[in-house]
């Protein structure tokens, strides 16, 4: 490849021109990024879905890392989430049957 700023051929891993000194590495960045993008929509995926999240974090670690993450995270909370209301609804139901079980004593 070649530096688009004077033509000076330079190879990949360059991060600077060394013929004029340009930053080489920028477009290669954005580009990156532009093909990695949609991470909030993996994310709320991951959210609802945090088996799909899971998958999608183990295939995607390395060619998608921001897809990957957010997923995984995304799963992560979805995971967390559905626990806490889980135990909130287990507590209800103790609180629920304790209240019964005080209301049946007091009118025996
Ligand atoms: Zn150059």
């Amino acid at each position: 490849m070649f530096c688009k700023y004077c033509g000076n051929e330079i190879t990949q891993d360059d991060n600077f021109c060394s013929s004029c000194g340009n930053k080489l590495k920028d477009d290669l960045i954005s580009q990156y990024d532009n093909t990695d993008s949609m991470s909030i929509g993996w994310g709320i995926l991951g959210f609802f879905i945090p088996v799909a999240g899971l998958v999608l974090f183990l295939v995607w670690q390395n060619s998608k890392p921001n897809s990957a993450k957010a997923a995984g995270i995304g799963a992560l909370i979805g995971l967390i989430v559905s626990v806490i209301c889980y135990i909130a609804l287990l507590f209800l139901f103790f609180i629920f049957f304790i209240y019964n079980l005080s209301y049946y004593s007091v009118l025996i």
